[in-house]
C-alpha cells in the first residue's frame, strides 16, 4: 500500500479516476458535500475534540464528465517511449529506458524536423548503425509508422501518480487501468515530467 496509505481515490461522474488526495482533503470535499462516499474506510483523522472517518473512495458531485481535452500528450522523451511501447522500432528489441534512445527517421542535417511524425523511439544499437542514414537507405522496416498518440487517460492516470498493481491499495484497483503504468515502470519509466494538462485542470478544486 505504500504511499497511497494515508491517500483518498477521487472519481468522476463516470466513476473515472480524477485525482488522488489526501485524508485531509478528501475529508474536506466530504464534509462540504462536493463528493459522495463510493467506499467507507476505518481510517480516521484527527481534530481537536473528536476524530472523523475518511473514505478511501469519493466520486464528485454534480460534476460534468469531462468533454474537451487540451493538446493531447506533451511531447517528451518519456511520451514517446510510451507511444512506441518501450521498443526500438527499428529492431522491435525492448529493455530498461536507459538503452533507449530517440532518433529522426529523416536525420535533421537533411532537413527532418522533431516531431511525433519524424521521432521514434530506438535501441543504442540500432541508432548508432543507422546514424545520419535514411531508413530507406538502410532498407529498415519500421514496426509501425509514427503519429501523434491517442494514449486513453484512464490508462495515464496511474503514471501521474506511480501507481501500479504493487502499490496501489487494493480497494481501488477496479477502479484503475493499470497495464500502461505496470509497464512502463517496470522499463524505468520517469513519472516526474508527465502528461495531459487538461487532466489537471479539469475539476475546479484547488487544495
Ligand atoms: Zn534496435
Amino acid at each position: 500500500m505504500g504511499s497511497f496509505e494515508r491517500k483518498v481515490l477521487v472519481l468522476d461522474a463516470r466513476f473515472e479516476p480524477v485525482k488522488v488526495v489526501t485524508m485531509e482533503a478528501g475529508f474536506v470535499l466530504m464534509y462540504a458535500g462536493r463528493v459522495s462516499v463510493i467506499l467507507e474506510s476505518d481510517r480516521v483523522i484527527h481534530g481537536v475534540s473528536r476524530t472523523w472517518k475518511v473514505p478511501w473512495i469519493v466520486r464528485l458531485e454534480g460534476c460534468r464528465p469531462r468533454t474537451k481535452r487540451l493538446n493531447g500528450p506533451r511531447f517528451s522523451r518519456q511520451n514517446i517511449y510510451l507511444r512506441d511501447g518501450f521498443r526500438c522500432q527499428y529492431c522491435n528489441w525492448s529493455g530498461p529506458c536507459s538503452n533507449l534512445t530517440l532518433d529522426h527517421l529523416i536525420p535533421s542535417a537533411k532537413g527532418g524536423k522533431t516531431t511525433w511524425e519524424n521521432i521514434v523511439t530506438a535501441c543504442k544499437t540500432c541508432n548508432m548503425k543507422k546514424g545520419a542514414k535514411t531508413i530507406e537507405e538502410l532498407g529498415i522496416r519500421l514496426q509501425r509508422p509514427p503519429s501523434r498518440p491517442h494514449l486513453h487517460p484512464t490508462a495515464l492516470f496511474p503514471l501521474r501518480y506511480g501507481l501500479t498493481t504493487k502499490n496501489s491499495p487494493v480497494v481501488w484497483v477496479p477502479y484503475l487501468d493499470l497495464s500502461v503504468a505496470d509497464r512502463a515502470f517496470a522499463v524505468g519509466f520517469d513519472s516526474s515530467p508527465v502528461f495531459i494538462p487538461a487532466f489537471q485542470h479539469g475539476m475546479g478544486i484547488q487544495f
